[in-house]
């Protein structure tokens, strides 16, 4: 198992509705509807319960190509 997996959150871009990943620095309880700097670089709102998953047909090409 990768490290990165643990420390990723789903985020959901506010316009396009295209899943972000976004590095954890805090609890996942303190992130809950915060808006983050996804890994590309697009500010995106995180939800908690949402697992990043780079192979979806809506995440960020972007944050998977960064990631993996
Ligand atoms: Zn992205």
């Amino acid at each position: 198992m990768s490290e990165l997996v643990l420390t990723l959150a789903a985020a959901q871009g506010r316009s396009t509705g295209t899943w972000h990943a976004v590095e954890l620095h805090r609890s996942p309880s303190e992130l809950d509807g915060a808006c983050e700097v996804a890994v590309c670089g697009a500010l995106a709102r995180i939800d908690v319960d949402v697992v990043w998953d780079g192979a979806d047909e809506d995440a960020c090409e972007a944050c998977a190509d960064l990631l993996y």
